[in-house]
């Protein structure tokens, strides 16, 4: 019986910019008795269905954006006579789907590390369940993942999960109801331990994937300060000295390694975290602008985020600090007007940004804005290729709209336009060298306007445009650019490293 993990994906680059963790924290939680798992990175090449025989078993982890495309492999693995197991966000809001349209045998819900040897096991025995609860795994359970089985040269960037969970409530985010609120934070040593094995392997580019790495506030910390009893603040101020544990070990490993990240804005009225992530070398950041304007923020329940002059200053104080923002905005809030997108570039641009993301509102599983816009539509859902619009990530996706809620004042068009051009200016190649300004040398120059041109190809134009054409177009240019910039980001391996004392 062989163990085979698949990251479905429908566009296959060749070489992909982040690792899919998931693949090696499943691998390393398979018992070394039933062999080495095979692992598929579908962002590289398509899985091949023929490898998967009777009686193997095929674990597909899915989200929303991806769970179409591993249906059609979940079939195919069943067809073949394997063992179908799916897992993930989407599968664990959805497992009946994952049986309807996957051809799955199990679906394991929440965190898979804990539960995975107990499935494996039920499926050598020919029984396995309908489902599992994987439940919240606690941090000092996160099981390390097996960089050993990596390919060679096909990731720019290897990642490394230091918490799960987040304490805030966004209106447009599933992490809080999926992974909880309550942060649970992996100790230091754990990570740096995964850290120096990937400086030995010559990954130098390290994303520290959280959901989010700043998860207690000052705010949150004086709030819990005022309350009679002193738990909640206690327990606030271990997760917060465990962040700054962590950084401290961070800033001990080899001086060439890059971290990024992902905070909330508030962090950058944290001047003392903010020194701690300099010291640590976390140079990037993604940050959630959202909206600048207070009635989108309001509406996204994201009202702790700041607008105007206030924005920029604090988006600037994070450059202050040395810290690279990726700002992410969302366009087609109901607030939203035709000034807007203006508005948002002249902010992005303003506020230091180094890199920007555009995305269009769209309601996932598994958030509150979903449950609205479901509830709102229940018994008129309009459909798309048979498919009701509620459940549109079973649309295939040359049909699937891009724009799913109706708009007061402005029709999908129109939206999805102009987000195209606020991409297509943001990153229009006088901008973009402006802002190369942040790396010295003129080689470190160019390099980073092909970052910002692949970027761009491979999340703008094969994510928002409705026309093939300009699809297919772009993926062939994201791969050809992909394989010379992956070569920027590797470091010769240093096998020889060893822990920080
Ligand atoms: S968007 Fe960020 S801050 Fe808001 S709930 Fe999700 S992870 Fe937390």
């Amino acid at each position: 019986m062989t163990v085979h993990l698949v990251n479905p994906s429908n566009v296959s680059f060749g070489t992909a910019v982040i690792t899919p963790r998931w693949l090696y924290v499943l691998a390393g939680a398979t018992p070394a008795a039933l062999g080495e798992p095979h692992l598929v990175d579908e962002t590289l090449e398509r899985s091949d269905p023929t490898t998967f025989m009777p009686g193997d078993v095929v674990g597909i982890g899915i989200h929303t954006s991806n769970a179409l495309r591993g249906y059609q492999v979940g079939r195919a693995a069943r067809d073949r006579g394997a063992y179908v197991v799916f897992g993930g966000i989407h599968a664990s809001l959805y497992p009946d789907e994952a049986h309807e349209l996957g051809g799955a045998h199990s679906v394991v819900t929440g965190d898979g590390e804990d539960v995975w040897a107990t499935v494996l096991e039920d499926c050598r025995g020919g029984a396995p369940a309908k489902v599992y609860d994987g439940g919240k795994v606690r941090g000092d359970r996160f099981v390390p993942a097996r960089w050993d089985l990596l390919p060679r040269d096909r990731y720019m960037w290897a990642s490394v999960q230091t918490v799960r969970g987040c304490p805030k409530h966004c209106s447009f985010c599933s992490v809080w109801r999926t992974d909880g609120r309550q942060p649970r934070t992996r100790s230091a040593d754990a990570v740096v331990r995964e850290v120096v094995e990937l400086r030995r392997r010559g990954f130098r580019f390290i994303a520290l994937a959280d959901d989010n790495f700043y998860p207690v506030t000052l705010q949150d910390l004086e709030r819990a300060k005022r309350r009679t009893d002193p738990q909640r603040f206690e327990e606030l101020a271990a997760v917060r000295e465990e962040r700054f544990e962590l950084m401290r070990g961070l800033a001990r490993l080899p001086e060439d390694l890059v971290f990024f990240t992902q905070v909330k804005m508030e962090a950058a009225e944290d001047p003392e975290f903010l020194e701690a992530m300099r010291r640590a070398r976390i140079v990037g950041a993604l940050v959630g602008v959202e909206s600048v304007a207070p009635e989108g923020l309001q509406a996204i329940r994201k009202d702790f985020n700041l607008v105007g002059e206030a924005l920029a200053e604090r988006l600037q104080r994070f450059r202050a600090h040395g810290l690279h923002v990726l700002g992410s905005f969302i366009f087609g809030l109901p607030t939203d007007r035709r000034e807007t997108f203006e508005a948002t570039l002249d902010l992005a641009t303003r506020a230091d940004l180094t890199f920007a993301q555009f995305v269009t509102l769209t309601p996932f599983p598994g958030t509150v804005d979903f449950a609205r816009w479901e509830a709102s539509l229940k018994g008129h859902e309009p459909h798309v290729q048979g498919v009701p619009v509620t459940r549109h990530w079973l649309i295939p996706d040359e049909h699937r709209p891009k724009l799913y809620s109706p708009h007061p004042t402005m029709s999908p068009q129109e939206i999805r336009r102009h987000t195209q051009d606020v991409w297509d200016r943001f990153y229009s190649i006088g901008q973009v060298w402006r802002r190369s300004r942040c790396v010295r040398s003129v080689r470190s120059r160019l390099a980073f306007v092909i970052i910002s041109k692949l970027y761009r190809q491979m999340y703008a134009n094969t994510g928002i445009s409705t026309d093939s054409a300009r699809v297919n177009r772009a993926a062939r240019w994201a791969r050809w650019l992909a394989r010379p910039c992956r070569r920027l980001f590797a470091a010769r391996p240093m096998p020889e490293l060893q822990m920080p004392a």
